[in-house]
C-alpha cells in the first residue's frame, strides 16, 4: 500500500549487524500496524569505511530482503581529522550525521516521530530543532538500560573514587538489578577518566530526554528491572520515560529459510537426535584466537557430545578487531585429524549459519554464546539454555543478567582471562548436556519459549506495550 505521508516514522539507526537487525524488526511491526517507515542509516566517514564493511553489506543484505522496508542513507558529512579511536570516531561521525538527518526530516511532509538506536542520541538535537517526538529503542536488555541510566548518577556520586577497571570483581549495587561485578561493566565506561567514558556518560544522561524508550525485551524475561524502571528508581532526582518492553523482535526462522536455499548445517541437523547438538556462535563479529580455537576442539573432543561449530579466523591484531577477516583456514587453525576424528557427531562451518533456525531446530540442545543481545532473545524463544562466553560490547552485563537474574545459562570460566581452558568447555557442555543442573535449565528456559510467544500474541504483554506506544505517537503530534 502506499504510505501516507503523515504518519511516518523515521528510525535512525547505527551501524552494526546486532543493531540493525532489531531496528528492521521494529520497521516492519510499523509497517503491520498501517505505518510508513524509514530507516535511516549514517554512512561512515571513508577513513573508517573497513570497519563499516560488514555494516555496509548487511545494510544491503537487509534491505535485499526486506523490500517493504525503505532505507535512506544519511549523505557522509565533512569529517575533520579522524579520531585514532576507532569507537570514538564512530560516535563522532553519529554526531556529525545530525545536520543531514535534520535535513532529511525537514524534507519529508510530516514526520509521526523519531526512534533513535542508543548510540545516536545526539539526533535528540535534530528532533528538538524540527519538534518532532522522539524515543530510544534499545537493542540490548532492559537490565543494561538501568545500569547505563544510574551510571551519570553513580560517577557524580562517588567522583575522585576508582575506575571499574581498578575494582576487580567489587559489586556495583544499581537500582533494579543483581550486583554487577565492576569487572563486567563495559570497556567504554572502564576507566572513569578516560574520553569515551565522558562522552557515555553525556550520551546516558540525555536518554532521560527522549518521550519514551522502546526496549526489545519482554516483561516476563526481566520482570524486576522493567518494574524499576517504570517505578523511577533507575534515574534519581529524574523522571524515567516511558519504558516500552517490545520484544522478542527477532528474524523468524522460518522466513530467513523461504529466502535461499537450506543451508547445509540443518540437514546436518536433522539427521540428529532430538537435543542432542551443541550449538557454537559468537555474534556477528566474535572470532577468538588461534589457541583459543585448539582449546575450544579439544574440550569438544572430549566431552563427547554432537556439536555444530561456527568458526571464524581470529584477529591478527586486537586494534583491527572489528575488520571484515578472510575466511578461516581450519587445516591450520583446527588440531590434526580434529575433523577426522569428530565427523560422525561433528560439524564446522565456516564464517556464518543461519542461527535462528539452528536455534529453532529439535536437534539443538545448547548454546555457547558471546551472548550479544540478539543472540540472547533468539536461545530464550528457542527455549535453548546458554553457555555465556562475553567478548565486547556490552556482553559481560548481558552474561551477569543471563545466568544470576534470568537464569537460563551458565558461565564459562576463563572469559576474562587469555583463555577459556579445554577442561572448562567440556565440564560446562557436560553440564548443562547431562546434569541435573542442565535439566532445571531446560525447564527454565521451555517457560522463557512460552513466554516469549506469549507476550507477541495479540493482548501479550509486548503487544499491548506496543499499542501504548503508538497512542503515545499520536498523542504527541
Ligand atoms: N548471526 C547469524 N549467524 C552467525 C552469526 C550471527 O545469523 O553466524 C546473527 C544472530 O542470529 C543475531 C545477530 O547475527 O541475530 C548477532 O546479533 P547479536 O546481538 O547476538 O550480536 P552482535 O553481532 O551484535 O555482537
Amino acid at each position: 500500500a502506499e504510505p501516507s505521508p503523515n504518519s511516518t516514522v523515521v528510525l535512525h539507526a547505527c551501524l552494526g549487524v546486532g543493531h540493525l537487525i532489531p531496528m528492521v524488526e521494529l520497521a516492519k511491526q510499523l509497517l503491520r500496524r498501517g505505518l510508513a517507515v524509514i530507516i535511516a542509516v549514517p554512512t561512515p566517514p571513508a577513513s573508517t569505511a573497513d570497519y563499516f564493511a560488514s555494516s555496509a553489506s548487511a545494510v544491503a543484505a537487509l534491505a535485499a530482503a526486506n523490500p517493504a522496508v525503505s532505507f535512506h542513507h544519511l549523505p557522509a558529512p565533512d569529517y575533520p581529522a579522524p579520531d585514532p579511536d576507532p569507537f570514538l570516531q564512530m560516535l563522532d561521525a553519529l554526531r556529525l550525521t545530525v545536520l543531514s538527518l535534520t535535513a532529511f526530516l525537514r524534507s519529508l511532509p510530516s514526520v509521526a516521530g523519531l526512534v533513535l538506536d542508543l548510540f545516536c542520541g545526539d539526533a535528540l538535537d535534530a528532533a528538538a530543532s524540527t519538534g518532532i517526538p522522539a524515543y530510544f529503542y534499545y537493542t540490548s536488555c532492559a537490565g543494561v538500560l538501568a545500569a547505563f541510566l544510574y551510571l551519570p548518577h553513580y560517577f557524580a556520586t562517588t567522583e575522585g573514587g576508582p575506575s571499574f577497571k581498578d575494582m576487580g570483581k567489587a559489586l556495583l549495587q544499581f537500582p533494579g538489578v543483581p550486583p554487577i561485578p565492576a569487572s563486567d561493566m563495559p570497556h567504554t565506561v572502564l576507566d572513569r577518566t578516560s574520553r569515551t567514558c565522558a562522552s557515555r556518560i553525556v550520551h546516558y544522561g540525555r536518554i532521560p530526554e527522549a518521550r519514551g524508550v522502546l526496549i526489545n525485551t519482554y516483561e516476563w524475561l526481566e520482570a524486576r528491572v522493567v518494574r524499576a524502571l517504570r517505578d523511577g528508581v533507575c534515574v534519581p532526582g529524574r523522571p524515567t520515560p516511558p519504558v516500552y518492553p517490545i520484544g522478542p523482535l527477532i528474524v523468524k526462522g522460518e522466513e530467513a529459510a523461504e529466502e535461499g536455499e537450506r543451508h547445509v548445517c540443518l540437514s546436518w541437523l536433522d539427521a540428529q537426535p532430538e537435543r542432542s547438538v551443541v550449538f557454537l556462535c559468537f555474534g556477528s563479529l566474535g572470532a577468538v584466537s588461534a589457541a583459543q580455537i585448539k582449546e575450544i576442539a579439544r574440550g569438544l573432543g572430549s566431552s563427547g557430545h554432537r556439536f555444530l561449530w561456527v568458526v571464524r579466523s581470529p584477529p591478527e591484531d586486537p586494534a583491527k578487531f572489528f575488520l571484515a577477516r578472510p575466511e578461516p583456514d581450519l587445516d591450520l587453525l583446527l588440531p590434526e585429524g580434529f575433523l577426522e576424528r569428530t565427523s560422525d557427531r561433528g560439524m564446522v562451518v565456516k564464517m556464518w549459519a543461519p542461527q535462528v533456525e539452528v536455534l529453532r531446530h529439535a536437534a539443538t540442545g545448547a548454546f555457547m554464546t558471546h551472548c550479544g543481545w540478539n543472540s540472547v532473545l533468539e536461545a530464550a524463544s528457542a527455549g535453548v539454555p546458554m553457555l555465556c562466553w562475553p567478548m565486547y560490547a556490552e556482553q559481560r552485563l548481558n552474561k551477569v543478567f543471563v545466568v544470576d537474574e534470568i537464569k537460563a545459562g551458565v558461565v564459562m570460566d576463563g572469559y576474562d582471562e587469555e583463555l577459556v581452558r579445554a577442561e572448562e568447555v567440556e565440564k560446562k557442555v557436560r553440564l548443562v548436556m547431562e546434569s541435573e543442573e542442565g535439566e532445571k535449565l531446560r525447564e527454565r528456559l521451555a517457560m522463557a519459549k512460552e513466554k516469549a510467544a506469549e507476550a507477541l500474541a495479540d493482548g501479550g504483554p509486548s503487544s499491548l506495550a506496543f499499542e501504548e506506544f503508538l497512542k503515545d505517537l499520536k498523542l504527541a503530534k
